[in-house]
């Protein structure tokens, strides 16, 4: 049964467009990132949008740096947005540079000068703020406003030439002080900073505001389609104005409601406090929903556009539920991860009727979910370890696990039957002591029983060992930043547990950084970054079933 996926509103106006045979039928988007932080998970909505409607019209989408701040724009995080894109499967139609386009912004203030559409104002901010009205009353006319276009060419050419300290004269467009939408009540559109530019290094002292730069950027570029996030509805009349008072190519701004998840926060403003106060050891710890931290956590790829496309977009606000994204994620594990076995917190089981020197060679099937998938081989000794939790003392009824006269199966291996166990003087379980049965051997079991519950291992002679971070939600809250007080108070203190040293089945010890696999019983795992020739760490990436939920539920 085919199933057709009604179209998003986006894809209905684009759809009208091509009908209408507007901008011949072109559709050309764009990414536009201020590079001043790494990419999080909206961003990488904003991604499959824009990239994924330029696919599915046969258009083209560019990656635009918006970088007309020179305060708080690096070359670290150009770099790391180029990464994150390509990772996520996209690859841009050009790259471009909002300050390429400097020396065109220039000319075009120039041409509104000219028309008597902008001037030069020498209030400071405080006056600018002051008198710029409110939603009951209309704003007060600077006293500048009526400057000659003489005069403001030459004051605006003497700002460029750097002759005045910051702050000391702005460029306003002259519109209405009386406007009803207070943006378009004279908005700034160049102010003065004596900045080093990542790029542009110390040409300038003048910078475009991005309601200048970011329309016209579009109309330079020729981009029919520009998909913004909500809170620029209002800045639309702007966008638009600019564009028709200096007769450039019309583009046209859509809105969509900003992709905000449950129990993290979502502005780079917050993310970069959450780096520099070392809450998290960086932009990529795999706590953060920044693009690098998930990669590094070991969600792929495709789940995050499996996610996006699943969430779809709206037009109004709304917090998704960080449960999807885990769906998303355990559904392309599951069939892409080897499953092999690691004793998280282990206690010994020694297999009283093992016979001394024996040694068996398990083939264990790699993944149940891939038919060619193969094979690994798994030693078998008369010690092993095993999960503490899988055995009980005094074990509640319906325990298929080990207990004093049960039976279980050791993955891939024997049946055991538990006859005893120690203890030392604190009480803790020392050693479990189990019979084997030889004829249960997976594969070729003639032994007619049929055991409840089957438990992982690994051979003690044989196992190595590895690091494991155990990964919780960063926040305790749903909504962080919508809570009182500053939204670092409800960060969860035991969002990261770690687990210096784990057994691993001695096959694991191949593994390189980036690999995946899941742990029998235990989640999906991810080899991390920091992992060295001698030292291998896993992260988990998620666990089996959402025990989030189930928690909940719990209440
Ligand atoms: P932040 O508030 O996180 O710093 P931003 O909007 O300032 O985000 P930009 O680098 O300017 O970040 O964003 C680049 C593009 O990504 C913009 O088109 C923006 O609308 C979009 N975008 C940013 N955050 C989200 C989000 N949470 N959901 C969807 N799109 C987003
Ligand atoms: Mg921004």
């Amino acid at each position: 049964m085919s199933e057709e996926k009604s179209l998003n509103f986006l894809e209905e106006i684009i759809e009208n467009d091509i009908a209408a045979g507007n901008n011949n039928g072109r559709v050309h988007t764009r990414f536009p990132p201020e590079p001043n932080g790494y990419l999080h998970i909206g961003h990488a909505t904003s991604i499959c949008l824009n990239f994924g409607l330029a696919k599915k019209y046969n258009g083209k989408c560019n990656l635009r740096f918006d970088d007309t701040n020179p305060v708080t724009e690096e070359t670290e995080y150009v770099e790391s947005i180029k990464n994150d894109i390509r990772w996520l499967g996209f690859e841009w139609n050009g790259e471009y540079y909002a300050s390429d386009y400097f020396d065109k912004l220039y000319d075009f203030a120039v041409t509104l000068i000219k028309k008597g559409l902008a001037y030069v104002d020498d209030s400071t901010a405080e006056e600018i703020a002051a008198t710029k009205g409110s939603f009951e009353k209309p704003g007060q006319e600077s006293p500048y406003r009526n400057r000659s276009v003489e005069e403001n060419l030459q004051l605006f050419a003497e700002m460029k030439a750097g002759k005045y300290k910051d702050g000391e004269k702005t460029l306003r467009a002259k519109i209405d002080m009386a406007h009803p939408n207070l943006l378009l009540r004279d908005p700034l559109m160049y102010r003065i900073k004596h900045e080093h530019h990542h790029r542009t290094g110390d040409k300038w002292c003048i910078y475009p505001m991005y309601d200048y730069a970011h329309g016209q950027s579009d109309s330079i570029e020729e981009i029919t389609h520009s998909i913004c996030t909500l809170e620029f509805i209002h800045h639309r009349p702007l966008y638009n104005w600019f564009i028709e008072q200096l007769g450039i190519f019309p583009s046209h701004q859509y809105e969509f409601a900003r992709r905000n998840l449950t129990y993290t926060v979502m502005s780079k403003r917050k993310l970069l406090q959450l780096v520099n106060d070392k809450h998290v050891s960086g932009w990529d710890d795999p706590r953060m929903p920044t693009i690098s931290g998930m990669r590094r956590r070991g969600y792929p790829a495709a789940a995050l556009r499996q996610f996006s496309d699943t969430v779809g977009i709206a037009k109004r606000e709304n917090i998704v539920d960080v449960g999807l994204l885990e769906f998303c994620v355990r559904e392309h594990l599951n069939k892409t991860s080897n499953r092999v076995m690691a004793v998280l917190d282990p206690v010994k089981l020694v297999i009283t009727n093992y016979p001394a020197g024996q040694e068996d060679i398990f083939e264990a099937e790699n993944n149940p979910e891939d038919p060619n998938g193969g094979t690994r081989p798994v030693p078998f000794s008369g010690e092993l370890w095993i999960e503490r939790e899988d055995f009980m003392e005094n074990p509640p009824k319906k325990f298929f696990r080990l207990a004093v006269g049960n039976m279980v199966r050791l993955k891939s291996a024997y049946i055991v039957k538990c006859e005893g166990f120690r203890k030392d003087d604190a009480g803790n379980i020392t050693e479990v002591h189990c019979s084997y049965l030889p004829e249960s051997k997976s594969g070729s079991d003639t032994s007619g029983l049929i055991v409840k519950g089957t438990i992982h291992w690994v051979s003690a002679a044989h196992a190595k060992t590895a690091e494991v971070r155990l990964y919780d939600r960063l926040f305790r809250v749903e909504d962080p930043s919508n809570e009182d007080g500053d939204f670092k108070d409800y960060i969860n203190p035991d969002s990261l547990c770690v687990l210096p040293s784990v057994y691993i089945e001695p096959e694991l010890a191949k593994a390189k950084p980036g690999d995946q696999v899941q742990f029998m019983r235990k989640g999906y795992f991810a080899v991390d970054t920091d992992s060295t020739e001698n030292k291998l760490i896993f992260n988990r990436t998620v666990t089996l079933k959402d025990a989030w939920a189930k928690e909940a539920k719990k209440g």
